[in-house]
């Protein structure tokens, strides 16, 4: 990773409404803070979805999809 780059997630193949997406995440995190950028960088895979190049990296797209990822961790 890039020099104060913590993680990224890219789309690497787009399918029809089944975009698949590669996130990369800096070991040398501790394994906590790899966990939260983890889940940054997944809400921004889900709220991307098929449609990345027009969602704004931190909008109300990704605050929703962050809060559904925190959501779900919470409800087990
Ligand atoms: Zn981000």
């Amino acid at each position: 990773m890039p020099d104060g780059v913590e993680g990224d997630c890219t789309l690497i193949a787009k399918e029809g409404k089944s975009p698949r997406f590669a996130i990369r995440i800096d070991n040398k995190l501790s394994v906590d803070a790899q966990f939260y950028v983890l889940l940054h960088e997944w809400a921004h895979a889900l709220s991307w979805g098929s449609e990345s190049h027009r969602i704004r990296f931190h909008g109300p797209e990704w605050g929703l999809a962050m809060s559904r990822i925190w959501q779900s961790l919470l409800e087990d």
